[in-house]
């Protein structure tokens, strides 16, 4: 299950598809490698009433 998003999309993980509005919305450290990292556009944000990221700190 490795989505390679188009290098000028950001990939959103709750439709599951590339989209131009795309923002981070949460980090999730793990011990080891790279964190995993969530996207969500901004459709997906307004109906899941997500917070970015960077509003949160
Ligand atoms: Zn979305």
């Amino acid at each position: 299950m490795t989505a390679s998003a188009p290098a000028l999309h950001t990939w959103c993980d709750w439709h599951a598809g590339p989209s131009e509005t795309a923002v981070l919305i949460d980090v999730i450290e793990q011990g080891s490698g790279p964190g995993i990292t969530r996207f969500a556009c901004a459709p997906c944000r307004e109906q899941r009433g997500l917070t970015p990221y960077a509003d949160r700190r």
